[in-house]
């Protein structure tokens, strides 16, 4: 049986195609620009021979539709036969299901509705992540279709974490709240690093740090989060690529008064130009990390900044759990940059943490420990696989509905 996962943007469609019976990807690809001249189809497949093959269509693509009209013709000419099954459903994500969405759902009318009612919340992804489901409805109508919510592994946080201090009025009028984000992310590699323990993840309690481009903290305790750094928008929380995480709110105030700023304008700064690029002049940590190795101050200045924060973190949650029993890095900086993870875990000995530098610059592929012998908390490296997340959320759901 396959499943095919779709992940719709503004101006994108990512995908991919994967056989449930091995976990096996058949195909993958991106149409990217759409609506632009330069629109681009990347499709990537398995041939009969097991050999990866990769096409590349260059050319206008008007608009949603069109972009999947393109991806289901890639699919089909590329298809291998029907290795153990056709399409069973379509697993979509979704970013922000608000507070209606503690699990993945199968889309009707009425799941629509609400996933429009939240476009409020994430005015940028929900419009875009909808045209996908809409167009994916037209053109496969009698599939079962799922949405998986960036949102939804973080509706166990209790009110003492997900409220801000504000006039409660403000919540129940305007839903102003903590939500979180990379809910699907954290999900997955909780239940990774229970596999990796061989320990029940109804046993342990993790704090799970997914460092990418943009990143987030969770505290995980017996397989629910119960707190976590992004809130009400992704911005709050752990320094970014170009966001700036927790800053002090009067800030906006003093910048709109000061700098002249439009809140516009001050939106922009906040989300697009601090972070890395902010501190260094540079968003990807590659170049962070070279320019520190290079010994240009402000990078080595990101690099400490972004990993106090961390370690701030890492404090926090380990009292918001009482103890942890695994702190998991995933995801391009928590699983690739080594150096990070040695910084972020310095000094925290009194927390019952201590990392092996050996191990962790060992250069094994994920997933791998990185504690020394007497850590009393294991540090693990996870890949995260968010599309095969909401792959194996989408068939489990399938397959209770049929019983
Ligand atoms: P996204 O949030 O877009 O999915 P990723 O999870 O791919 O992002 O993470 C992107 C980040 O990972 C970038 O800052 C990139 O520089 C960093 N990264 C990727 N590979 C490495 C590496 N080998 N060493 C250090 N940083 C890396």
């Amino acid at each position: 049986m396959r499943i095919l996962v779709l992940n719709s943007g503004s101006s994108s469609i990512k995908y991919k195609l994967f056989q449930m019976v091995g976990r096996e990807v058949l195909a993958s690809g991106l149409v990217e620009r759409i609506g632009e001249e330069t629109s681009t189809l990347t499709h990537q497949a398995v041939n009969a021979q097991g050999e990866i093959t990769e096409t590349h269509r260059e050319g206008r693509v008007a608009d949603h539709r069109e972009g999947m009209r393109q991806i289901v013709e890639a699919l089909s000419a590329s298809s291998t036969g029907e290795d153990g099954g056709g399409l069973a459903g379509i697993g979509h994500r979704v970013v922000h299901g608000g507070e209606d969405f503690t699990e993945p759902t199968r889309i009707d009318e009425k799941v629509l509705q609400v996933i429009r009612q939240n476009i409020p919340l994430a005015p940028l992804h929900n419009p875009a992540n909808l045209i996908g489901i809409e167009v994916a409805l037209e053109v496969a109508p009698d599939l079962p279709q799922v949405a998986v919510f960036d949102t939804a592994f973080h509706q166990s946080i209790p009110p003492r974490a997900y409220h801000y201090a504000i006039p409660h009025e403000l919540y129940a009028r305007h839903r102003v709240r903590r939500y979180g984000f990379h809910g699907t992310s954290h999900e997955y590699v909780a239940g990774q690093a229970a596999a990796f323990l061989n320990r029940p993840l109804a046993s342990l309690n993790l704090i799970t740090l997914h460092l990418g481009n943009g990143a987030s903290v969770a505290a995980v305790r017996q397989g629910r989060c119960v707190d976590t750094s992004m809130g009400m928008t992704p911005l709050e929380g752990l320094i970014m690529g170009t966001r700036c995480g927790d800053i002090d709110p009067a800030l906006h105030f003093y910048l709109l008064r000061e700098a002249g700023l439009t809140p516009d304008e001050l939106d922009a700064v906040l989300n697009k130009e601090s972070g890395f690029k902010g501190i260094c002049g540079t968003n990807d940590m590659r170049e962070v990390l070279e320019k520190a190795d290079a010994g240009d101050d402000r990078a080595r200045l990101a690099i400490d900044m972004y990993c106090y924060r961390v370690k701030k973190y890492i404090g926090a949650y380990t009292a918001a759990l009482g103890s942890v029993d695994a702190i998991v890095f995933t995801a391009g900086i928590g699983e690739r940059a080594a150096p990070i993870r040695d910084a972020c875990c310095q000094g925290l000995s009194g927390l019952g943490i201590a990392l092996d530098t050996e191990k962790n610059h060992g250069g094994s592929p994920p997933p791998f420990e990185i504690q020394t012998a007497n850590s009393e908390v294991k540090i693990l490296v996870i890949a995260t696989d968010e599309e095969l997340q909401i792959a194996e959320q989408t068939f489990e759901l399938i397959r209770r509905m049929s019983q």
